[in-house]
């Protein structure tokens, strides 16, 4: 039985002139069936009143602390309570947040990097396996259509045995002291009491890791990394180049930089398998190139029936016909749909499909948090290569 109601949500983060949280209003209603009731939208409370108003929400449910959200939600019948909280603050908030709404009964969609450290990531992991709730964590680039098909493709078998990944994710904007001139967004990353351990590899390095291991199916099991802080007075790494080893022998480079002047978010990913290659690219994402040692390079684009084909869940993650470009709201409504569609299965005691199951959760976030801290132990280390963290 389908569920006859809007899910309901709130939001923690996400204030006047906060970046992600409105991409995360506009992405959850992108199919209906969402709509956002409450929220605890600022560090400042007076802001997030601002913001509730502007967003029309009932003042009521418009909250100065995330604490107050939690006791005055818990208070309203099941139904017109909210059904999720997205939790878009800076990085140093996820772990208390996420873990409190959870303990209270509320499923979570958290942006990433999930925590501040490995050891609240495996507490966060416990907390989603006693609760039962829904967890999902906004690694956004795991839901565009042609990453579906590269990962369809890749573990279905149609590379051959994977040799090597390339993977790389260049940011200019933070080439010079952005932190200083009072930007919201460049101050907490800078700052390690917010941000965490790292930096540019916390902020972007967790995706281009998430997305390698995404679309191949493989784990990276040691890794050699050398990071660098090019501008002056910063705290935390701003570049950094890094060697990976997969778990089934495969060799890979990742590079993630916020000084690579002139970029903007030239995320890209290049796979290597025995028989063929694979190239896809963020900043012109419905396009899949395919590629062959003995015959010219293919060129697979998003919406056509090739396409489908060969993905149910690139099919799934694609709403407009071919040459309409899909892009970063899509992706992101990608995962809302799937991630809201396993709690309306939740909700009506029915079994998930697969396909909705398909969206990252408390597992991704942990490989994240290992990620970041075993880079920055390679980062110290004279041996450099240093095994996955466990
Ligand atoms: P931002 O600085 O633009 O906004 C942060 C907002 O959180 C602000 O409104 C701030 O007042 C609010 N806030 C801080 N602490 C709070 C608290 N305790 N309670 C309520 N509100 C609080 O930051 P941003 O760029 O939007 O980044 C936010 C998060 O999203 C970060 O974790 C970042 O890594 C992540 N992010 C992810 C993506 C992606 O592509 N998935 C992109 C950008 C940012």
């Amino acid at each position: 039985m389908a569920l006859d109601r809007n899910l309901k949500m709130g939001m923690v983060g996400g204030g006047p002139g906060a970046f992600i949280g409105e991409v995360h209003r506009k992405a959850s209603r992108m199919d209906g069936g969402v709509q956002l009731v409450a929220g605890a939208f600022d560090i400042n409370p007076e802001k997030s009143k601002q913001q509730g108003k502007e967003l029309i929400l009932d003042p009521n449910r418009v909250y100065g602390t995330y604490k107050e959200m939690i006791e005055a939600e818990l208070r309203l019948p099941e139904g017109e309570r909210i059904d999720f909280v997205s939790i878009t603050t800076p990085n140093n908030w996820h772990f208390p947040i996420a873990r409190d709404f959870l303990e209270a009964g509320f499923n979570v969609m958290c942006e990433k990097p999930m925590t501040f450290n490995v050891e609240e990531a495996k507490e966060l992991q416990k907390i989603v396996k006693k609760t039962k709730k829904v967890f999902g964590l906004m690694h956004n680039y795991t839901g565009y259509p042609m990453v579906k098909l590269a990962r369809d493709m890749a573990r279905g078998g149609e590379l051959g045995k994977i040799r090597k990944i390339v993977v790389q994710y260049p940011q200019g904007w933070l080439s010079t002291a952005l932190e200083k001139t009072g930007s919201m967004q460049a101050s907490w990353r800078t700052d390690p009491k917010q941000s965490g351990g790292a930096g540019c590899i916390g902020d972007i390095g967790t995706h281009a890791e998430n997305l390698s291991e995404y679309i191949t199916g493989l784990k990276i099991a040691k890794l050699c990394a050398d990071l660098s802080i090019f501008v002056k007075g910063r705290k935390l790494d701003d570049d950094g180049n890094i060697l990976l080893r997969f778990n089934n022998g495969a060799s890979g480079v990742l590079h993630a930089s916020q000084i690579s002047v002139g970029e903007e978010n030239n995320l890209a990913i290049w796979i290597y398998g025995e028989q063929k290659g694979l190239e896809w690219h963020q900043e012109d994402p419905n396009y899949l190139y395919v590629k062959d040692q003995n015959a010219p390079t293919q060129v697979w684009k998003r919406g056509n029936g090739y396409v489908a084909a060969k993905s149910a869940a690139a099919v799934r993650a694609t709403r407009l016909p071919s040459g309409h470009p899909e892009a970063f709201f899509e992706a992101f409504a990608n995962i809302y749909r799937n991630f809201t569609d396993t709690i309306r299965a939740n909700l009506t005691n029915t079994k998930p499909d697969p396909l909705m199951l398909d969206f990252p959760n408390v597992n991704d976030g942990l490989r994240g948090m290992q990620f970041i801290e075993t880079v920055l132990e390679s980062t110290k280390s004279k041996e450099k290569w240093t095994e996955f963290k466990k």
